[in-house]
């Protein structure tokens, strides 16, 4: 199995509006091969994280490689963790605001609020049922990830139109 580094689906891709797939026995072998195009195709971006729908494969699953970024100089640097089939429930109501991009939709950055902290749960790529808390950033991409699969970008959590900024300006504050 070769790992192929894949086309990113551009928002207005109707892939991106879908409900993905549970991953099941019978999409194990398709799930191991997105497994690592996921990895593949985002090493070599800025991107923290990328869901199997914006490669085109319809799948309840994703990757979340945390990195230290010019606005997240404190995130943490972690190995790219594959998440197949993830759950989260938020651990408190206390919500935060904070900037977010998208591979699929470049150009621009907005100003989303996520929870701050949650309980989540996945299969990793040995068949084992993890469950982590996460916080801050991290919490942050794993929410954003999640949301591919369900049809949803950042922009439909966007509060107001104002919280919107291009990716140039952005750079510069
Ligand atoms: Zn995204």
């Amino acid at each position: 199995m070769t790992a192929q580094v894949r086309e990113i689906a551009l928002l207005g891709e109707p892939v991106l509006r879908k409900i993905a797939s549970l991953v099941t026995v019978d999409t194990t072998k398709q799930a191991m091969q997105t497994a690592n195009d996921l990895l593949v195709s985002l090493e070599g971006t800025n991107g923290v994280g990328l869901a199997a729908p914006q490669i085109f494969e319809s799948l309840r699953m994703m990757v979340v490689a945390s990195k230290p970024t010019k606005r997240y100089p404190t995130a943490p640097q972690m190995e790219p963790i594959i998440m197949i089939n993830p759950n989260f429930t938020p651990l408190s109501n206390d919500m935060e605001k904070d900037w977010e991009g998208c591979l699929s939709i470049p150009g621009i950055r907005g100003k989303v609020p996520r929870y701050r902290s949650i309980g989540i749960d996945f299969t990793d790529l040995a068949g084992q049922r993890i469950e982590m808390e996460l916080t801050g950033f991290v919490a942050r991409i794993f929410q954003h990830e999640y949301d591919h699969l369900e049809g949803l970008v950042y922009l439909d959590r966007i509060e107001n139109n104002q919280d919107i900024i291009s990716e140039a300006v952005f750079l510069n504050l």
